[in-house]
């Protein structure tokens, strides 16, 4: 018998970045910048709570929405870090990644024939999300010469004051771009002005450069309309572990909950108590790697406008963007380098259309790779000069 697979299963096209990893693997001397996770160990203090409660027998399930005492410290920690206040009983759900709130997020709030409007370049999962939630996605483009922050043009230029949700993922990935609050004032008077609700992914939030990270649910009536997913993979190098979050009004947590409830019943219980001494002793931890990521960020900057690529500043996550030299496509590029120099990047259309003629170039991996691997691009520029 033969499976019928669902239309919307279909409609999903295989995910773009599977097919460099498929042409990487085949040999071993490849460098990648192609991945999206942190090349740090999980800080030790946080691993040990994890044997420890191992070695407890601490291996049932936890309350659907997580440990009460991680929701309490989630609570303390996002209010500390980024103002946000939010009631641990009922306003916050933990999660398997913050992947898990994001599916979460689609199901619980867009009904089919609902349009979602994303701006890109975005993150991958997003836009298969939507479809299978049934809903229609919207791209609202933004432009390197706006540093990739989305700007109320844009969504106006899109239509997105006709869509019923928007999602937004600052520090983005994969441009690296962020937005600083007096970019996301207009987006949240959008927001209001049409009634949109926001899906905003802070993943990223403790790996902003320049400046403090701003949170879109800090500004006025924006906390009853936004949903904020945050999570341990990236500050807290943790992705392996599967712990995320959500935060938002105890109305919507409790729909997403209502789902988790039955096809997650709860996140990992050893990565929560992982996740509670993260956010109880790691925060040295998670200092050094920001800096860390910092130095690489302005080494890998600079060695693309000495190699005569055009790179937008980048100020935030790991990664960087820059353009693709003239006479290849992205794709063209992205392929070319990884069979003739080694060097693994993802190709900037993976991430929507507007992506086209940029690389995403992960910097999530030691200096010593990174200067190598930008001698490697060096020499192929030159070569096809
Ligand atoms: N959002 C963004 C923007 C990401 O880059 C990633 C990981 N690549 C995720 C969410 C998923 O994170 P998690 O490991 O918490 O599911």
């Amino acid at each position: 018998m033969e499976f019928e697979l669902s239309d919307r299963v279909q409609t999903v096209p295989p995910s773009g970045i599977r097919r460099f990893f498929e042409i990487a693997e085949e040999r071993d001397d490849v460098i990648s910048l192609g991945v999206g996770e942190p090349d740090f160990a999980t800080p030790w203090a946080a691993r040990d709570a994890a044997i420890t409660s191992l070695e407890k027998g601490k291996t049932s399930y936890t309350a659907n929405r997580g440990k009460r005492e991680l929701r309490e410290a989630i609570a303390d920690y996002v209010a500390d870090r980024f103002d946000l206040g939010y009631d641990p009983d009922e306003e916050i759900i933990v999660t398997a990644g913050a992947s898990e709130a994001v599916d979460l997020a689609f199901r619980a709030f867009v009904n089919p024939g609902d349009t979602v409007a994303i701006a890109q370049p975005s993150y991958i999962s997003y836009e298969p999300g939507v479809i299978f939630a049934g809903g229609e996605v919207l791209p609202v483009p933004t432009r390197e010469e706006d540093e990739f922050r989305l700007t109320v043009e844009g969504l106006e230029e899109a239509g997105a004051d006709e869509a019923d949700v928007l999602v937004l993922c600052y520090p983005n990935n994969p441009t690296g771009a962020i937005m600083p609050a007096e970019d996301l004032e207009p987006i949240a008077e959008f927001a209001r002005e049409h009634d949109l609700m926001v899906l905003s992914d802070e993943i990223y939030a403790e790996l902003t450069y320049e400046g403090e990270h701003t949170s879109i649910a800090t500004f006025e009536g924006m906390r009853e309309r936004t949903i904020v997913f945050n999570g341990f993979s990236k500050a807290h190098a943790m992705t392996g572990l599967r712990l995320g979050y959500a935060l938002g009004p105890a109305e919507a947590i409790g729909a997403m909950n209502k789902i988790h409830q039955y096809t997650m019943l709860s996140a990992p219980t050893t990565a929560q108590y992982a996740a509670l001494e993260a956010l109880d002793s790691c925060e040295n931890d998670v200092r050094e790697m920001v800096s860390q990521y910092d130095r690489r960020r302005q080494f890998v900057l600079s060695r693309f406008r000495e190699i005569g690529m055009d790179v937008f500043e980048a100020k935030g996550a790991f990664y960087c963007f820059p353009e693709v030299p003239e006479g290849f496509t992205a794709e063209e590029f992205a392929e070319d380098v990884l069979r003739e120099q080694g060097v693994a990047v993802v190709p900037g259309d993976v991430f929507g259309d507007v992506g086209e003629g940029h690389l995403r170039v992960s910097y999530a991996t030691g200096l010593e790779d990174l200067r190598e691997a930008l001698a490697r691009l060096e020499a192929f520029v030159e070569d096809h000069a």
